[in-house]
């Protein structure tokens, strides 16, 4: 049986315990006001609410939502040892203050607390199966209002879209020019030289066994001022400015190193892919992708590069022969968003995939129209020898059908978010611990 991802409480908490217990005094929220105003230590405060509570409140009514909240709060409050930070306000927001300033880890403490507040809760004999968000804000000095730092965080959460694949938005002074001032090649250059690019890790999740075989290395920047961009923000902006072929090596020498050493730790290697994009299908790629592998020790075998549908149909007649070079690493190609676009079979035979992910967007189609096209996309891929992986499974229903339809390996939020290394290694590389 396949367990959905449960998070772990993660090393940062500890930071959180020890940047609230070390200053002065322990704080609550029935001081929170003086912890803000006049108090020299400046505090950041995170709001988290379930995306469905209005839903639930309108049908089951509010003493249903008030006791799903309650429920929450013990979670939070058992991740934060009791501390004395965790505040339930009108029953349908909790608010965690912490005494951390630097974004980066008020970010990853909103991360361990929403993965922690997601997933099953049971009220009076009913199951309700909660997704939070979160939005943060830091008093930029001393002396900022409470009131105004708690309402920043609660206007940066207010601001994420429903259903959004990123459920945490950091509240910045600058976030309303933010889109008249986009950012340019020179940020991009200052990320790398800084390291502001992270990867985050999601697993892909053999579908029978419940096994892991690999994971899917993505691309984060953690912009000291803006907090956490997402890669639909910043790679047509890497690509338009030529930065994408660095970003893309760095990308590459990551994960590799990543790779290897999680193999090397876990004495069994799994297979790290790399998202490729359009620009980066250059002679230079075969090079970049074999000094990345020797630098790092990684076998070929274990690295998958995945480039997307409508690149594959494109740039066909360049990339078929630089993808065959790259294979002859051992490296495996997989075609991302499969039926995003429009794929004659004619592409299908002359690419050299070894590999089908299955667009996410197919699972939110109706049941009878998921029953109709991913049987066809299977059957399409397992006449060409493909490994079909399923993308976005987000709900047990999504995983049954899958799995009825016999897809291979699959990956989505229902098992877990992509998520940082340390994240990844405390679900799932336990041993690492010691
Ligand atoms: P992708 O390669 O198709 O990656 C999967 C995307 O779907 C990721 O978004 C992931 O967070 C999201 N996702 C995974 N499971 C679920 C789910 O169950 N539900 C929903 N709603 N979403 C899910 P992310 O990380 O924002 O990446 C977006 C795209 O950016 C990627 O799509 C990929 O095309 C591109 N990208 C990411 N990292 C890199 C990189 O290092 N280089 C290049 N060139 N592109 C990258
Ligand atoms: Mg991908
Ligand atoms: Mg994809």
């Amino acid at each position: 049986m396949i367990e959905p991802h449960k998070p772990a409480p993660l090393k940062v908490m500890n930071d959180v315990r020890h940047s609230v217990q070390d200053a002065s005094g322990p704080l609550n929220l029935s001081d929170a006001p003086d912890a803000c105003e006049g108090n020299p230590v400046v505090v950041s405060v995170t709001c988290f609410a379930p995306e469905q509570l209005p839903e639930i409140i309108r049908t089951k009514g509010r003493r249903t939502g008030k006791a799903l909240m309650t429920l929450a709060v013990g979670r939070v409050d058992a991740l934060l040892n009791s501390t004395g930070c965790t505040y339930n306000a009108d029953g349908n927001r909790i608010i965690v203050m912490s005494r951390e300033t630097d974004p980066r880890l008020v970010y990853r403490i909103a991360s361990v607390i929403c993965a922690a507040l997601a997933g099953e809760y049971v009220y009076a004999d009913e199951v309700y199966n909660l997704r939070f968000c979160a939005g943060a804000a830091i008093a930029r000095a001393s002396g900022t209002p409470w009131g105004t730092v708690l309402a920043q965080a609660e206007q940066a959460m207010n601001e994420i879209p429903h259903g959004s694949t990123e459920p945490i938005r950091l509240y910045t002074e600058d976030s309303g020019v933010q889109e008249e001032q986009p950012l340019g090649k020179g940020d991009l250059q200052r990320a790398l030289e800084h390291h502001e690019l992270v990867l985050h890790y999601q697993p892909r999740i053999d579908l029978e066994s419940g096994e892991l075989k690999g994971m899917e290395a993505l691309l984060r920047w953690d912009h000291p001022r803006l907090g956490r961009i997402m890669p639909g923000h910043f790679i047509s902006l890497a690509e338009e400015s030529g930065m994408i072929g660095h970003l893309g090596r760095w990308v590459l020498g990551e994960a590799c190193r990543q790779a290897r050493d999680w193999s090397v730790r876990m004495l069994k290697p799994f297979r790290m892919s790399v998202n490729v994009s359009a620009h980066q299908l250059q002679p230079e790629l075969v090079e970049e992708v074999s000094a990345a592998l020797q630098e790092h020790g990684l076998d070929g075998r274990f690295l998958e590069l995945e480039i997307t549908e409508s690149v594959m149909v494109r740039n066909m007649t360049e990339a078929v022969p630089l993808l065959e070079a790259v294979k002859d690493y051992g490296v495996s190609i997989s075609i991302d968003d499969f039926g995003r676009g429009y794929t004659s079979v004619r592409y299908l035979e002359a690419f050299p995939a070894d590999c089908l992910k299955i667009d996410r967007s197919f699972l939110n189609r109706s049941l009878e129209q998921q029953q109709k096209i991913i049987p066809a996309i299977i059957s399409l891929g397992r006449r060409f020898g493909l490994e079909i992986v399923g993308e976005g499974i987000e709900t047990p229903d999504q995983l049954k059908l899958l799995r009825e339809l016999e897809c291979d390996t699959g990956q989505g939020f229902l098992f877990s978010r992509p998520i940082d290394s340390e994240a990844f290694e405390l679900e799932y590389m336990p041993f690492t611990q010691a």
